[in-house]
């Protein structure tokens, strides 16, 4: 079984789908890598690394595309130079897909009798917690948003005693305390910042008291769904919240936020009268950004000045710590290949019995599978 590793071709993309070390984990169990030269160069990875763990270097996409298994980061491209029209009918594909707001690429794949799988639809089951690539690449986000913040604000985050003063720790509010939440958190406890996290979820309370930062929210009642997310909020639920927000953000020197409901618009938690209200030389740092933010100002992939207060809507965070960022992706596709990999046959088997294969495969033999994805792009079983 070939296995195909394109060079991510999205801008600013610099993560690759696998690393040198899982290359050789795969070729141990007899599978075949074909990988496009520099497709790791921006991860910190050369083709003679590739080659050393047993991976065939390539010249073009070609030939990665051409194999039986396409492991990819970002979505493929469709339409002008279509990465999907490269791709053999029965091959399969592993990616972050966005199937709920990609009708094109859904289609396109299932068109070309595409068997895909999406990185994001992974079940959040405790026995796939190794393919979880939402949890490894968020990670890397909240991590990166509190040092983003840390070099932003004009203060210290740490308490300085010193000959000339002493310096108050600075103050950083989470907001979101789902998995890229505690881990600002956890990164800005680290740089000795005095740090609050809020959330909806009652669960997150101890989560974010054991990271030794304080836990406010608001009560809420069947804040989560069966699956650990969060719910939306009702119009006097968000009142209140609105309410509490305001004094938090205000007292705050960093506003982190990380607040997300699964195929819905970010809620917009920091609006246009709290950052006025909030110091100039503060900073807040949005990382739902791609799903609409969560401040009413923020613009994707820009900073914002207002009030003196920059609003930093981060795009694609993972990709700004693309070593460790691509070691934890690489890890997670390797779970799922290993998954649903058939060693005596080797290829890959498609098992809708099985809770992983069926949450996560999106296309497969003409159709698109994948219940919610048909709902939301508007197709017919039979696609
Ligand atoms: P997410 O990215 O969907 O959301 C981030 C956070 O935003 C969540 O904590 C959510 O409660 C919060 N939020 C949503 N609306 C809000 C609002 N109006 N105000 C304040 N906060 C709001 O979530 P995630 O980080 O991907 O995961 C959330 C939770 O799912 C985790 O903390 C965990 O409990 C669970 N989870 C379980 C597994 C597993 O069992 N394998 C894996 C990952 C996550």
């Amino acid at each position: 079984m070939k296995v195909g590793v394109p060079k991510e071709t999205l801008p600013g993309e610099r993560r690759v789908a696998l690393i040198p070390d899982t290359v050789s984990r795969l070729a141990d169990k007899g599978m075949e890598v074909l990988v496009e030269t520099g497709a790791g160069a921006a991860a910190g990875f050369s083709d003679e690394q590739y080659e050393e763990a047993g991976a065939s270097i390539v010249s073009g996409p070609a030939d990665v595309f051409g194999a039986d298994v396409v492991v990819k980061v970002a979505p493929p491209r469709v339409g002008d130079e279509d990465e999907t029209a490269r791709m053999n009918g029965g091959a399969a594909l592993i990616s972050f897909l966005l199937p709920l707001t990609s009708p094109e690429l859904v289609r396109s794949l299932a068109d070309r009798k595409v068997t895909s799988f999406s990185m994001e639809l992974v079940p959040r089951i405790t026995v796939a917690q190794r393919m979880d690539a939402l949890s490894s690449q968020a990670t890397v986000s909240g991590y990166l948003a509190a040092l983003r913040g840390a070099l932003t604000v004009d203060k210290f985050f740490p308490m300085l005693t010193t000959a000339a003063g002493t310096i108050p720790p600075g103050k950083v509010l989470v907001i979101g305390a789902g998995v890229a939440g505690l881990q600002a958190i956890a990164t800005a406890k680290r740089l000795g910042a005095r740090v609050k996290g809020f959330d909806i979820r009652p669960a997150a309370a101890e989560q974010v008291e054991s990271l030794g930062a304080t836990f406010v929210g608001i009560e809420l009642e069947e804040a989560e769904t069966k699956g650990g997310y969060a719910k939306e909020v009702t119009e006097d639920q968000q009142k209140k919240e609105h309410e509490l927000l305001h004094d938090l953000c205000v007292e705050a020197d960093v506003v982190i936020t990380t607040a997300q409901v699964p195929g819905r618009r970010a809620p917009v938690l920091v609006t246009r009268d709290i950052v006025e209200d909030m110091r100039p030389g503060s900073v807040v740092v949005d990382l739902a950004a791609e799903t609409g933010g969560n401040c009413e100002l923020t613009q994707a992939g820009e900073t914002v000045v207002e009030n003196g207060v920059q609003i930093i809507g981060m795009v694609n965070a993972p990709s700004g710590l693309p070593l460790h960022a691509s070691q934890m992706y690489s890890k997670n596709v390797q779970e799922l290949l290993g998954h649903l990999y058939d060693e005596e046959a080797n290829r890959l088997t498609v098992d809708f019995e099985d809770e992983i294969t069926r949450e996560c495969c999106v296309t497969h033999d003409g159709e698109v599978v994948h219940e919610a994805t048909r709902d939301a792009i508007g197709t017919t079983s039979n696609a």
